[in-house]
Parts: C-alpha cells; structure tokens; sequence
C-alpha cells in the first residue's frame, strides 16, 4: 500500500459489498459502518444479507472499484451515508436499529453507558445540510461547526460555516442526525455538549475559539 492510503481503516479491512456493484459500480447506493470497523457497501435493491448477494472483498479493492467511498474516511461507526450520483455528494444519516432486536439494543445501552453528557447520544439534532453532506468532488469545500445552540426544549441545532449568520438567518435548511454521530463527525464541539438549554455558542473560522453569545434583553 502507498502512504497516500486515504482511509482511516488498514487496506485489508473486508468489506461486504453487493455483488451488483462488481458488475456496475453505478449501482451504488450507501454504505453503513457497523459499530466497530466494519462497512457494507449496497445497492438500490433490497436483498438478505447472504453470500449469494454480498461479496466479501479488502477496502482496497472497494476504493478501485467505488473510488467515491474514500470522501467517507472517517465515517463514525454506526453511522450510513446515502450516495446521490447525481451531485456526487454523501448524504449522511443515522440509521434507524431495530427496536426488538437485542443486539442494537446493548449497543444503545453501551452508548448510553459510555456518554458524559446530559440527554442521549441517541437523540435527534437537528444539523444544518452543509454538515449532512459530504461532497466526493476534489475541490469540496472543508465542513466544519460555526454555530451550535441548546434550544430551551433542550434539542440541539448544528450550523455549518456554510451558512453566513445563523443568529440572522432563520430558514437555515436541517436534516436530523443523532447526537453522538454529530459528537464523533465534528469533535470540535465536544466540550460545549455541558451546555444549558438556551446557550449559544459561535467562533468565527474553523480554528477560533468558541465563544458564547449572550442574548441582548429582548
Ligand atoms: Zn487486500
């Protein structure tokens, strides 16, 4: 492997892929990370999760194959990312588990075992689309958190740097992810999830410090 490897897991990884997508990659669909390093790679057709449909295959191969995959580098376990060829874009989701099913139950438990924070690394924030997406263009501009608010229901609002002035713009366009998947996608806000509901925090570039907007008496 060269050192450009541009993934986050070793080149070896296998990965389930449906085997459709050996015949034509334009097949593709999504992809979901289990919850250790583990990804499957699908189609738009729905099958069982069997030999007959999936191939087992090295993440290297993947990248030759679906060379798109590597703007997900990174993709937090647990989380899905929908493939729209048309904008070559990453629609990222949070997928929905099973509710009778016990295994994503413990994983729930773990996660809820594991977070510091108050709420749930489950719960619904709602993410400005500039953080939703991850675009597979060479020239995609770099997404990062300008704006996060604790809303006084205690639900949290996520603002990309593509959006000017959050505070002015109220049609700012959302799509909801869970919690922990924003925590783990942008770790910059990490050291605000303390905050009280009715707190607002911005920073001015990618790099700068967060500060807290006070509310001006109205
Ligand atoms: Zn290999």
């Amino acid at each position: 492997m060269s050192e450009d490897w541009p993934m986050e897991q070793e080149a070896h990884t296998a990965v389930l892929v449906a085997r459709s997508l050996l015949d034509d990659p334009g097949k593709l669909d999504h992809v979901l990370a289990d919850d250790e390093d583990g990804w499957l790679v699908g189609d738009d057709a729905e099958h069982d999760l069997d030999e007959e449909h999936y191939a087992s295959m090295c993440l290297h191969d993947v990248v030759d194959l679906l060379p798109q995959v590597t703007a997900l580098a990174g993709l937090p376990a647990g989380m899905g990312a929908i493939w729209d060829a048309e904008r070559t874009t990453w629609v990222l989701l949070s997928p929905d588990e099973p509710d009778g099913d016990a295994d994503a139950r413990e994983y729930r438990e773990a996660r809820l075992a594991e977070w510091v924070h108050p709420g749930s690394p489950m719960a619904e924030a709602n993410v400005s689309v500039g953080l939703t997406e991850i675009s597979a263009a060479a020239d995609a501009p770099a997404r990062a958190v300008r704006y996060l608010s604790r809303e006084d229901d205690g639900t949290w609002l996520f603002v990309g740097f593509e959006v000017p002035d959050p505070d002015e713009q109220s049609d700012v366009e959302v799509d909801t992810l869970e919690l922990g998947h924003v925590a783990a996608l942008y770790p910059e806000v990490v050291e605000l999830l303390d905050a009280e509901p009715g707190e607002v925090f911005y920073r001015e570039a990618p790099d700068a410090e967060w500060i807290q907007m006070i509310e001006d008496g109205k």
